[in-house]
């Protein structure tokens, strides 16, 4: 597969390179890590990174998107990374190119492309795109690696998550090798403004617990507007109630003009498959979902619950 993703990077001469909307570390760290090694290894393409912006891992480059014309997607390569599934890629005009490769590690919910390389083992897509560039004999250079680097650490949460192991701490040594500046990298993702500390106070004060071991925290816009935060400020706080004693399950509700979209974790059961009963997915232990209002806010608080309890007593997840 790998041999047939290069083969398709040498043929075609504009790759545009997608990711999802609302990009994160390792999305941003894919399409810039692909952006940079092709343009190491073959200087003479045109290659461009579309998709939206993101501001926590801005440091990595600025996609485009209104530079982009319809007329570039003519006879042209588009690769999407880290997209599970069609509605969540960023900028659909990728349907318009000529082929469409996928490189993803999510659990697949809908198919899209013509070329599809899914591990959903892997615990980042910028691992697979390492792979991909080292496998094939590819050269990196500090900007692949360190854009690589970043994508693996965020997606990780800095190498702790299931799914790290001895291939992820590989790859990661040869991205090292190129000169990455872990403590520059760990200042870049870690030193945070007065307001979103103090919206960590906010929502460690008001985190709600349920008596079937869910926490949850409610994020309003009116919270939002209060503290000063972006949207991706406060919708990154989830973490923050991620490691409480008896409460494995937790979620932070997000109000969006026309959805509540629910970042669910879980060091229980897993909880993409009640994801999907709520039009979203992801995987097994981080999955994303929306509810159409907050009324709907505590049925889905009671069956992630349930969920939760029947793991407990049961040891087994498969209650949806
Ligand atoms: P998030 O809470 O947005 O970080 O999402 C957790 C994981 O689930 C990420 O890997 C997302 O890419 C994925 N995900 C989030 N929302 C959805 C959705 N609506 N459908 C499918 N996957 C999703």
């Amino acid at each position: 597969m790998f041999n047939q993703i290069l083969a398709d990077i040498k043929k075609y001469e504009r790759i545009l390179i997608h990711g999802h909307i609302r990009p994160d570390g390792d999305c941003y760290g894919s399409q810039f890590g692909m952006y940079h090694i092709i343009k190491e290894n073959f200087p003479e393409k045109d290659v461009h990174v579309v998709g939206d912006k993101a501001g926590y891992v801005s440091f990595l480059g600025t996609p485009e998107k209104e530079s982009i014309t319809d007329e570039m997607y003519n006879g042209a390569l588009a690769i999407v990374v880290d997209t599970g599934s069609a509605e969540r890629v960023s900028e659909a005009r990728y349907t318009m190119a000529e082929k469409v490769i996928k490189i993803d590690h999510h659990i697949a919910q809908t198919h899209y492309g013509d070329l599809v390389y899914v591990e959903e083992e892997a615990p980042s897509c910028c691992q697979i795109v390492t792979k991909f560039a080292v496998e094939m004999g590819l050269r990196l250079n500090y900007e692949a690696a360190f854009a690589l680097y970043t994508g693996i650490v965020t997606d990780t949460g800095r190498f702790r998550f299931r799914g790290v192991d001895s291939q992820t701490m590989n790859l990661a040594a040869t991205l090292l090798s190129y000169g990455v500046d872990v403590e520059k990298l760990d200042n870049l993702l870690s030193v945070e403004t007065m307001n979103i500390v103090k919206l960590k106070g906010y929502v460690l004060q008001n985190a709600e617990f349920t008596d079937k071991g869910v926490v949850y925290i409610r994020m309003t816009r009116d919270v939002i507007n209060t503290h000063n935060v972006t949207d991706e400020e406060a919708a990154s706080l989830v973490s923050l109630i991620g490691a409480i004693q008896g409460y494995p399950v937790y979620c932070l509700f997000m109000d969006y003009p026309t959805e509540i979209r629910i970042r669910i974790r879980s060091r229980g059961p897993r909880v993409d498959k009640l994801a999907n009963l709520y039009g979203g997915g992801g995987h097994e232990k981080a999955a994303g979902a929306h509810l159409d209002s907050w009324d709907e806010l505590d049925e889905f608080i009671e069956k992630l619950g349930n969920l939760n309890k029947y793991y407990q007593e049961t040891g087994k997840d498969d209650l949806f």
